[in-house]
């Protein structure tokens, strides 16, 4: 049980099937080609499990990236008026934008990582790294 709650937690940072905890939700992402850290797989490449279960299934997905953007500008703010007090309204709005567009893959894969992970239950005989003879 426990095992179960740890193992979700680290499934969804590490943008894991919700279902299984071991298929790569995103493919391999490379900075020389943004859209490729945007695109997700269609399915688990271990339990089949769709990534898209109906159109329009990651709207929701934006109300937690709402909220990561949030934290990230409050966090931004806190630290450019500790660190720099004399900071002009330019300048935050250009470092927070800075930090907006560097941390968007992150949080758009993550964000899609909880969603997804509301919805879909953890399955243990999907998992294949646990013994199967036992059940
Ligand atoms: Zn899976």
């Amino acid at each position: 049980m426990d095992g179960n709650k740890d193992s979700t937690l680290k499934s969804i940072l590490s943008c894991n099937c919700p279902k299984c905890h071991h298929g790569k939700m995103f493919e391999k992402g490379r900075i020389s080609k943004p859209s490729s850290l945007f695109s997700m797989n269609k399915r688990c490449e271990n339990c089949h499990q769709s990534f898209e279960p109906e159109p329009g299934f990651y709207f929701g997905a934006m109300f937690i990236s709402y909220a990561f953007n949030t934290a990230l500008f409050i966090t931004v703010w806190i630290l450019l008026k500790t660190f720099y007090p004399d900071y002009s309204l330019t300048m935050l709005l250009i470092t927070i934008s800075l930090a907006a567009i560097l941390a968007l893959p992150m949080i758009f894969r993550l964000s899609r990582s909880i969603w997804i992970a509301i919805f879909i239950p953890f399955k243990k005989e999907s998992d294949p790294s646990r013994d199967q003879s036992a059940a």
